[in-house]
């Protein structure tokens, strides 16, 4: 993408709060603030195009994002590289400090999951997963790849003289006024320590089960799985699925103030009013199981247990689910119906899977096409063989993102889930008692009008919420 957010000059871009995002063919488009009224955005429009000399349209942007870009471009100097001078000299703390909460600050504000810091023959490559995706933050000369990972490491409070084992601790930074939780874990490679943080905003806005953009009646299914007295709800899918979301919003859709409800989690990672929280403490053997196994003592009506990752954790949920608990948890497996095969696999009777499973919500994300520069097209004849494989309609309009200054050029912004709501009927009960043949299952479950998740994916396509490069990207990842 051409840089086009700072051709506006800087006063100017303030004063009237005006930030380009792309330009289209001769055209530069200038998104302003959406709450000002058409004829105020006109205007600026008409200023800015007489200033640059070149045709101007503009859009509207909403407010909170247009200042937070406009502050990142003009005030931070976000497309200014890194000054040399906090690199040169390594050896005082205070630069390097500067360095490391600089390339942080960074990563909060693209609102990155993670952030690597890798050294390689040449240099120290820091790298941001933003949307899933890994993006390079900056290149920094080899002499700083010692230094800066032995700042994250005090930072850490984890020991800076041992380079060679693989060490893990965790510290907090504050972004403007909201706390980021980061867990740091080292690894040595060929090159030197390689580090890995895992962010997490603490005050992340969460949703309840209608924010997840689930439609009408997946949305009805999931509500009527959670708010049932008792049973087993499972979220499915791989790390970084968007599953502990969907477990937090369904704890938000529930009637705290009535009911005991209670998490278990590695680590909590949100705070949640009404609701206790207990984590996983593995360094003293504290696991998922015992954690369950003391929580039933505490006469519970709501568990969620972040992550089921044993056989001996899924038996004592079953038991749970069976005893007149809801219980709520997520397990790594490919899609919905699998679930019942890997709960087999966990040496968990069919009868008992029959009768406590109530519901399974599968999921991955996909990145979701930029509102800002979304153009339609029509669906070109490769596109149209896909859908066509799908039995979907084949002559189509789809919609991209052409890149704007709102999403980096990437044509995508944020991500939206692919989901599998698979409520389990008394017909479906009835075959999973029998530890069914696995085509049995599935041929049951499409009959009941379940679809697989690359047919979601392809359906989320054709509503223009995501591409259908990107579904395809889902598919393909998944076979392996
Ligand atoms: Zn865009």
């Amino acid at each position: 993408m051409n840089i086009v957010s700072d051709l506006i000059p800087a006063d100017m871009a303030k004063s009237l709060s005006a930030l380009g995002l792309r330009q289209d063919g001769e055209v530069l488009v200038v998104g302003l603030p959406a709450s000002q009224d058409e004829a105020t955005r006109e205007s600026a429009r008409e200023q800015i195009q007489n200033k640059l000399g070149t045709q101007v349209t503009q859009i509207p942007v909403e407010d909170n994002l247009l200042v937070e870009l406009l502050d990142s471009i003009y005030r931070d100097g976000f497309n200014k590289p890194f000054d040399p001078i906090a690199t040169a000299s390594v050896d005082s703390e205070g630069p390097m400090a500067d360095l490391v909460n600089d390339v942080l600050e960074r990563a909060v504000k693209l609102r990155a999951s993670d952030i690597h810091v890798e050294p390689t023959e040449s240099d120290l490559v820091v790298r941001a997963r933003v949307d899933g995706q890994l993006e390079t933050l900056v290149r920094l000369p080899n002499s700083v790849s010692s230094p800066f990972i032995s700042r994250l490491k005090v930072l850490a409070k984890i020991n800076i003289v041992e380079r060679r084992r693989p060490q893990d601790g965790q510290f907090s930074i504050q972004v403007e006024g909201r706390q980021i939780d980061c867990r740091l874990a080292t690894v040595t490679t060929l090159y030197g320590e390689k580090a890995v943080m895992r962010l997490l905003d603490t005050k992340r806005g969460l949703t309840d089960l209608a924010g997840l953009g689930l439609d009408d009646n997946k949305l009805r299914k999931v509500r009527r799985m959670v708010h049932a007295q008792h049973g087993l709800v499972i979220t499915a899918g791989p790390t970084g699925s968007g599953k502990t979301t969907t477990l937090h919003s369904a704890l938000h859709d529930l009637d705290v103030e009535n009911l005991n409800v209670s998490t278990i989690e590695d680590p909590v990672e949100y705070i949640m009013k009404g609701i206790n929280h207990i984590p996983v403490v593995e360094d003293l053997g504290i696991g998922f199981a015992t954690q369950l196994r003391a929580l039933l003592r505490q006469d519970p009506d709501v568990i969620m247990v972040g992550e089921t990752r044993d056989a001996e954790t899924a038996r004592i949920s079953v038991q749970a689910a069976l005893s007149g608990r809801l219980v709520i948890t997520s397990l790594h497996a490919t899609d919905a119906q699998s679930v019942v095969y890997r709960m087999f696999q966990m040496d968990i009777e069919p009868y008992l899977v029959a009768a406590a499973l109530r519901g399974v919500v599968s999921q991955r994300l996909v990145r979701r096409v930029c509102d800002y520069c979304a153009v339609d097209y029509t669906a070109s004849a490769a596109e149209r063989l896909i859908l066509a494989d799908f039995e979907l309609p084949k002559k189509v309009t789809l919609r991209r993102g052409l890149g704007c200054a709102v999403c980096r050029g990437s044509g995508f912004r944020s991500r939206v889930g692919v989901y599998q709501v698979f409520e389990i009927s008394d017909k479906m009960r009835e075959l999973i008692s029998t530890r069914p043949d696995p085509t049995d299952l599935y041929r049951m479950a499409e009959e009941e009008g379940l679809k697989t998740l690359e047919h979601e994916a392809y359906d989320l396509a054709l509503q223009g919420k995501t591409t259908i490069q990107e579904a395809t990207r889902l598919v393909t990842k998944d076979v392996n």
